[in-house]
């Protein structure tokens, strides 16, 4: 499926089929738009709002700091993989988050949004199961200690200023509410993307969503108590600082990479952020999450993994978010 997402998004952006992952390598994107103004190059990328998705607050639209031709300059590097850093992990560990912690630091792994909390929210979602003898507590744990025995690494996050500080774990519960209701929206950014979620996939997804939101004691009350959870199984914990200053969600499907904030942050300057997706390590979580052999089971879970991704950013960002594909 990611295979589909990576043909097609090199597709969309007009690049051709690397045989190197090198950092830095590709050239194309700059030079295609060098030409073109502003509005012409902002309208090559497609934004939330254009799904009828966005319905948080973070995005360029927001933002009277931002230089537009910088911003532009930046995208088109982004998408042409010039700030893509190698990545040692091969399943969503840190959160999409932009921010990076008081050092300017973040760590070097694969982004999913939630981090570790996005397996175990996409994992959930995507289940067969209709087992209610769990909550979410004890799902994230046993998540977390099922990815450790496979070998993985796992990591959480709060901020500075919060209580959680983490939007995919603090919304949770939003975030399953948003894809009951607009499931047709999200598919459609994801159907756009390459990736097809099926009638049968968006009805079995929706409904365990459902599920879970009317399952008495399923998400825990208290959300820092679930980053908390996460740590004490072993999750790293990194603390991020500041406010949500993210100009996009950067699509990575370089497989082995991630996007370097600190990198972007050094040549655009403190205030540009960037969401960063690393799909291309969705397909490995699931497969390695899926309790069952069935390889439609483990498809419905890197799906229901997309899915939590795209809701989190409907959630928190703003209709004129744009999806930088790194093809
Ligand atoms: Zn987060
Ligand atoms: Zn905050």
């Amino acid at each position: 499926m990611f295979e589909s997402l990576k043909n097609l998004l090199k597709h969309f952006t007009g690049s051709q089929e690397s045989a190197s992952a090198t950092p830095g390598t590709s050239t194309q994107q700059e030079t295609a738009t060098s030409s073109t103004t502003d509005e012409e190059s902002n309208a090559q990328y497609i934004t939330l709002g254009q799904f009828n998705l966005g319905i948080g607050s973070i995005g360029p639209d927001n933002r009277n700091d931002i230089d537009r031709k910088i911003l532009n300059e930046m995208y088109q590097a982004i998408s042409a993989g010039l700030f893509n850093v190698p990545v040692d992990g091969s399943v969503p560990e840190i959160c999409v988050d932009g921010r990076t912690d008081k050092s300017g630091y973040r760590k070097s792994a694969p982004c999913a949004a939630g981090g570790t909390l996005s397996i175990v929210y996409g994992g959930d979602l995507g289940s067969n199961s209709a087992a209610t003898d769990i909550n979410e507590e004890q799902l994230t744990t046993q998540t977390i200690n099922k990815l450790k025995e496979k070998g993985h690494q796992t990591g959480v996050h709060g901020d500075d200023h919060s209580d959680c500080g983490c939007g995919a774990c603090s919304k949770a519960p939003t975030i399953y509410q948003h894809i009951t209701e607009r499931i047709n929206d999200l598919a459609s950014l994801t159907n756009q993307l390459g990736i097809n979620i099926t009638g049968s996939e968006k009805e079995s997804i929706v409904q365990q969503a459902k599920n879970r939101l009317s399952q008495a004691g399923f998400f825990a009350e208290n959300r820092a108590s679930i980053i908390q959870a996460a740590q004490d199984t072993g999750a790293v914990y990194e603390e991020l600082t500041g406010q949500h200053n993210e100009l996009g969600i950067a699509l990575n499907t370089r497989v082995g990479t991630t996007v370097d904030r600190s990198a972007i942050r050094s040549k655009y300057g403190p205030q540009y952020d960037m969401f960063v997706v690393d799909a291309w390590a969705f397909g490995n979580a699931a497969k390695d999450i899926n309790s069952t052999a069935n390889g439609e089971d483990e498809q419905r879970i890197a799906k229901a993994i997309t899915l939590q991704n795209v809701a989190t950013a409907s959630i928190l960002g703003h209709g004129s978010l744009p999806i930088i594909p790194i093809a």
